[in-house]
């Protein structure tokens, strides 16, 4: 049997790169080879333990890479074709998919909740030599010549899920728009709220690196939450609250402050992934008659998303490079992790060449 290299979950804070068996493609699958992937905040959630996955997998769920192998009844791809596939990767086929959920694509037919999110959770995922992709024709990409590896990868999952933050809460041309944390997530929230019209977009975080980079992201205010009191800020700067708030870290307090940004009526777009219990304080949801939305969403994917991203890209709308701030060989992908964790060296994203 053919093996490759792959970082494998042991168990909470035990990960390593390992020989494994290279995948093969079955009915309706590809194999790619990777060239490109990074870690997402959500691998290190996964490594901390606090979403838990089965020891023995492995991780990753953002891949750039060369079609390998196709299997029957897959068409119109070629072994060689440059490929990106979403980190979701929707069946195409299911209740779910069909009506318009490809997120919440179900295994079994239906609807499940992050069904449709299986790298590096409920199947082998990207941090490998090789990545087996299921519903193959629903899923790769192709991407364009003039595209570099490096131009597409953070489209897979972090700017997906940060466009959609901006698409879920429904900016509109003109609105103010607070995006609550600048992690990358956060960056590429605050670029989609940019490029739907925001006329006022202020984004907010204590680390004046990320803060710095928001000003490039498009941020026309970017506020210190060490320094100001945000929540008033927002109000002098809009007069009346932002009209939709993006949160983007996943935390009490990020909530309760994206809630308390809003005017009466706004939308609160939530991208964070919780845990504990999250609580809303009557006075921040004027006790449940401001006519508040509240919205959240998971990264959307399928290679019809991941084209529309490269056409935002390839035409000159965003350039999401600056934030792949740190380079790795797979092999010196521990090394990448600690880097991430420790958020040494200024990092956002990492890239990781296997
Ligand atoms: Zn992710
Ligand atoms: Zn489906």
């Amino acid at each position: 049997m053919e093996k490759m290299k792959a970082l494998v979950f042991h168990g909470v804070n035990e990960i390593s790169i390992d020989e494994v068996p290279r995948p093969r493609a079955g009915a309706g699958e590809a194999v790619i080879r990777v060239t490109l992937t990074t870690i997402c905040g959500t691998d290190l959630h996964i490594v901390r333990g606090g979403y838990p996955v089965k020891p023995g997998l492995i991780i990753g769920h953002e891949p750039v890479g060369v079609i390998e192998e196709l299997g029957p009844g897959v068409t119109g791809f070629q072994v060689g074709d440059r490929v990106l596939v979403g980190a979701i990767t929707p069946c195409g086929q299911c209740h779910a998919c069909l009506s318009g959920h490809q997120s919440q694509c179900g295994h079994g037919g239906g609807y499940e909740a992050v069904g449709g999110w299986r790298f590096g959770n409920t199947i082998n995922g990207a941090q490998a030599e090789y990545l087996l992709v299921p519903y193959a024709q629903a899923n790769l990409a192709k991407i364009p010549d003039e595209l570099s590896d490096e131009q597409v990868v953070l489209l897979a999952d972090t700017a997906s899920t940060g466009f959609g933050g901006a698409e879920s809460g429904g900016v509109r041309i003109g609105d103010a728009v607070v995006v609550v944390a600048q992690g990358p997530i956060g960056l590429c929230a605050t670029a989609g709220a940019k490029l739907m019209g925001a006329s006022l977009v202020i984004s907010v975080d204590g680390d004046e690196n990320r803060l710095r980079m928001a000003r490039w992201m498009g941020a026309d205010v970017a506020l210190n939450y060490k320094e100001v009191n945000v929540v008033s800020e927002v109000k002098r700067l809009t007069g009346v609250g932002a009209d939709v708030a993006i949160e983007a870290l996943g935390a009490q307090e990020t909530f309760e402050q994206s809630l308390r940004c809003l005017r009466p009526a706004g939308t609160l777009s939530s991208l964070g992934v919780y845990s504990g219990k999250l609580q809303i304080p009557y006075d921040a949801f004027a006790a449940g008659i401001g006519d508040y939305r509240i919205v959240t969403t998971l990264c959307p994917g399928g290679k019809e998303r991941m084209r529309r991203l490269m056409e935002v890209v390839r035409r000159g709308r965003v350039d999401f490079t600056p934030l792949l701030t740190h380079r790795f060989s797979l092999d010196e992908i521990t090394q990448a992790y600690r880097t991430l964790g420790e958020h040494r060296g200024g990092v956002i994203k990492v890239a990781i060449r296997p």
